[in-house]
């Protein structure tokens, strides 16, 4: 019999980043996946670090700080960690989506966000590869907004948690049942496992996961586009907005782009079948705002697929009934894994909730 004190079931950013976190703090962490980690959601997301769509400030703060979690854990783990830094850049043509976005910059702002408006031509000094166009004047810079390689940090995580002494366990689907107040856990065919506590980080999976254990939270899923092209001559350093498309570097070298309104058609189609015709007009998009991706081919498109809270809001905290057993399911996971899984791994392991996820409990849904 293994005894363990914490177990991770699902190793994409968030699970990865808590058992780093626990195994940091001195824990006998067991971390498992169903498959490989980082093979879920977290290897299929546009990962943007940023917190400017995060409302309200109350969760814009979260992402905030989940920020400056990314910065401190890449200089933590030194050399290359996945962490791509140098701002993002944003602009809009149509009269209304300039309004919003006058506004968004002056409330962020206002919050000691880093956002400003910058000339086009500053902008296009950073970025030689993008086409402006004409009439677009000013351009929203957020400084201290960055871009993840997810795969490598989570390689990175884990190896770190495994230097610790973390046991790592690919292949192994975990299934929970409750005796009483208290979950036990079924790992894989490896009865002999037993752990103090259990954290669930299982992203699209959780809801039908916490079903299981008759718990009932609304998280639903979000289908995403993403395709990346091959390398182009003219490179790109930083994220970037445009109208109808936004795009930035992938870690292969290419181009990654994504688009929402092409989500929406994703997940409308009946089967996620044929991306030729939605990837082709990425490129196309693209191509517009960053004209030499017109001699691109795609390479690669994929379908991720979004955990998402029915407020749309980190869930994290104890699951309702059980006293040894704890979960995370949030968007925004690449920008808030390291944070969370801190958070997390000091309420379990140190006994010390944090007052910041105080309005992210997963009790507010049992109260409405
Ligand atoms: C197209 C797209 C664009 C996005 N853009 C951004 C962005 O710009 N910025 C941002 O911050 N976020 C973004 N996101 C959201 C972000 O990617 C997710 O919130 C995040 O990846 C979720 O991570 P996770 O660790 O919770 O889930 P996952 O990465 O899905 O990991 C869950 C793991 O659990 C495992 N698992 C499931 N069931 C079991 C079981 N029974 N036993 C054991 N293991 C199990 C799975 O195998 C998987 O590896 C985007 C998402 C998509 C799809």
């Amino acid at each position: 019999m293994k005894h363990y004190d914490v177990a991770v079931i699902g190793l994409g950013i968030v699970g990865v980043s808590a058992a780093y976190a626990a195994a940091w703090a001195g824990a006998r962490v067991l971390a498992l996946d169903a498959g490989t980690p980082g093979g879920g959601t977290s290897g299929t997301s546009f990962a943007w670090l940023n917190s400017v769509r995060k409302e309200p400030d109350v969760y814009h703060r979260l992402n905030a700080a989940g920020m400056t979690a990314h910065r401190e854990l890449s200089r933590e783990l030194g050399g290359d960690a996945g962490y791509h830094d140098g701002g993002s850049l944003e602009w809009a043509e149509a009269e209304d989506e300039e309004r919003e976005l006058r506004e968004r910059v002056h409330r962020l702002a206002g919050r000691g966000y880093p956002a400003e408006w910058i000339s086009r031509e500053r902008a296009a000094a950073m970025e030689p590869g993008l086409a402006i166009a004409d009439h677009v004047q000013e351009v929203a810079f957020y400084a201290a907004d960055a871009w993840l390689d997810a795969p490598r940090l989570i390689g990175r995580l884990l190896a770190a948690a495994a230097a610790r002494g973390a046991e790592v366990r690919e292949r192994t689907t975990v299934a929970l049942r409750a005796r009483g107040d208290r979950l036990e856990m079924l790992a894989g065919d490896s009865p002999a496992i037993t752990a103090e506590s259990v954290l669930v980080c299982v992203g699209p999976a959780t809801q039908t996961f916490l079903e299981s254990l008759g718990v009932t939270l609304p998280i639903g899923t979000v289908p995403g586009l993403l395709a990346v092209t091959s390398r182009p001559a003219q490179p790109l350093r930083r994220v970037v907005h445009a109208p109808a498309v936004h795009l930035r570097p992938d870690a292969g070298g290419g181009l990654l782009l994504g688009a929402e309104d092409l989500d929406a058609v994703v997940a409308r189609a009946d089967s996620p079948g044929d991306l030729t015709a939605p990837a082709a007009q990425l490129l196309e998009r693209a191509a517009r705002v960053f004209p030499a991706a017109r001699s691109l081919k795609i390479v690669d498109a994929r379908v991720g697929v979004r955990p998402m809270p029915g407020d749309r809001h980190t869930i994290a905290g104890r699951i309702p009934g059980f006293i040894n057993g704890w979960m995370i399911a949030t968007h925004s996971g690449v920008t808030l894994g390291p944070l969370l899984g801190r958070l997390m791994s000091d309420e379990i392991v140190r006994g010390k909730p944090s007052p910041a996820l105080a309005p992210f409990r997963p009790e507010r849904f049992a109260a409405a």
